[in-house]
């Protein structure tokens, strides 16, 4: 997805605004999350806004990736900026009763080089402010390796390993949060989408809730 997508299916509620929600999708590669979010986007109300993920973004835009502490410094600081003005951009237009994120903030913790002192102080920002933002935090978490890890998103480039490391540290960033909810791996792929997609569901206020997902029917 590389464009904010409003889901498109009319919904029957009349109302104009909604008391707006945000929800992170976060875990390491390989977890689902893309899975989730293409599943509420096809299934969902006009209600939900779907924000594409802001490291595809910068590195699919040609933003320089590699090694290297100023590399690396650089792009979690402009991830960090880019997922705040996208967020900013859907309360704006206040029609959203859930804006679902595909990873939030606080996810820059797990791929940032140096301390999380200096992170807070180079985007100008804390964990208490960026912990607030969020009204829940799903975390699909990465499968071993045996459980198909594959490598379906090309600008990913971890391998299994670094994966569950990278899952680890994602676990770590958000422990603070008071809502959060850990939808750990299933056998069956389908199974732990669908706890995803029902926590989502939870969520949404009354007048939205009337959407059949009819993506998870067997
Ligand atoms: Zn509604
Ligand atoms: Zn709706």
């Amino acid at each position: 997805m590389s464009v904010i997508c409003i889901t498109g299916h009319k919904c029957s509620c009349s109302k104009d605004t909604h008391p707006s929600k945000r929800i992170v999708i976060t875990g390491g590669p390989g977890a689902g999350k893309t899975a989730v979010l293409e599943i509420a986007r096809k299934n969902f109300c006009e209600h939900i806004s779907i924000l594409p993920e802001a490291a595809s973004i910068l590195f699919g835009g040609g933003f320089p990736r590699g090694e290297g502490l100023p590399k690396k410094k650089a792009s979690q600081r402009a991830i960090f900026h880019i997922q705040h003005e996208l967020e900013q951009m859907v309360e704006d237009e206040k029609k959203s009763a859930i804006t679902l994120c595909d990873r939030g903030t606080i996810d820059g913790l797990a791929y940032w080089p140096l301390t999380e002192e200096l992170f807070w102080k180079e985007v100008g920002s804390t964990k208490e402010k960026e912990l607030l933002r969020y009204d829940a935090v799903i975390h699909m978490r990465t499968p071993p390796a045996e459980q198909g890890y594959n490598f379906q998103n090309p600008v990913r480039v971890e391998s299994a390993v670094q994966a569950a490391l990278v899952d680890k540290k994602i676990e770590e960033a958000w422990k603070d949060h008071p809502h959060r909810y850990f939808v750990t791996s299933e056998n069956d792929f389908l199974e732990k989408v669908l706890i995803a997609i029902n926590l989502i569901k939870e969520h949404l206020p009354d007048c939205c809730k009337h959407h059949e997902i009819k993506e998870l029917k067997k």
